[in-house]
């Protein structure tokens, strides 16, 4: 509705202006209409909101590469990957906002290859591109684990260790208790896909702890919680055993599919609190 709305004043004002000359006047009032917002200030304000100082990661969190001095336009999206980076070329945006963004501890420091074609597309079109790993995990309300609670239809308890900013282990409650199978089924129809796979446990699903993306290596730590069934986007093959061997259901719903909704609540967060025109663009996956 912004979007549309935004877009008839500006096309109205801009016809106006060409067809009474007043340019000068039109590019000026341009960047009221369509609010924009300096790079710095917005990074300033995503490492508050997102509370990044605090929050240890394997990767620089922030503005990873830097682009234009002022943003209007902005792509959010799961992963930097070379589709998003290149539809948001073709886009015209100004910034991309992802979880997954680049410079992982241990990767190979070289910009070469696959690293230089998205970074060479990336500083050819003088795109920002923002990245928050953990803390758009972690995020009590825009974090991937409070917007899958959100998707669900949860009720989210919260962190398992609020000492530490950087835990993305939280729990949540069912509001009516759920057999193994309608807890997967429903799963399926939220995140639009088949689960990965699926540990049933002994008992209905009233409790559960859950963790997105990659989170298997938190299942003893949910078994020990007593909670009736772990959720996560991956599973490793000691992950089966654990859950088999604790009684505790599990659940591998798919890595990008549970990481999903961070980027677009945040995305969607930018939109209504600077009035920036932002676009969540899928770029699906199966893992
Ligand atoms: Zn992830």
């Amino acid at each position: 509705m912004y979007k549309n709305t935004s877009l008839f004043v500006y096309t109205v004002f801009s016809d106006y202006c060409l067809i009474s000359g007043k340019l000068q006047l039109f590019r000026q009032l341009f960047l009221v209409f369509n609010m924009s917002i300096g790079t710095n200030e917005l990074l300033s304000y995503l490492n508050q909101l997102l509370n990044s100082k605090d929050i240890k990661d394997y990767c620089p969190n922030g503005l990873q590469v830097e682009g234009k001095p002022e943003i209007q336009r902005v792509v959010s999206g799961v992963t930097a990957c070379q589709a998003l980076v290149d539809r948001a070329a073709d886009e015209k945006a100004d910034a991309i906002l992802v979880h997954h963004g680049y410079f992982w501890k241990g990767e190979p420091a070289e910009v070469v290859g696959m690293k230089k074609r998205r970074l060479q597309q990336l500083l050819k079109h003088d795109i920002n591109l923002f990245a928050y790993h953990l803390p758009l995990d972690v995020h009590p309300e825009l974090g991937n684990n409070a917007q899958l609670a959100k998707l669900m239809g949860w009720q989210f308890e919260g962190a398992v260790e609020p000492s530490d900013p950087a835990c993305p282990l939280v729990t949540g409650r069912l509001t009516e208790p759920m057999s193994c199978e309608d807890f997967s089924s429903l799963l399926e129809q939220r995140l639009q896909r088949r689960l990965v796979c699926r540990v049933d446990g002994l008992n209905d699903i009233k409790r559960v702890a859950w963790c997105t993306g990659g989170g298997q290596g938190f299942i003893d730590r949910a078994a020990q919680l007593g909670v009736d069934a772990f959720i996560t986007g991956e599973v490793s093959e000691p992950t089966i055993h654990s859950a088999r061997e604790q009684g505790i259901a599990f659940f591998a719903a798919g890595h990008h599919a549970t990481e999903r909704y961070g980027a677009k609540a945040l995305g969607e967060h930018l939109a209504s609190h600077f009035g920036l025109d932002v676009q969540f663009i899928d770029i699906d996956s199966p893992a």
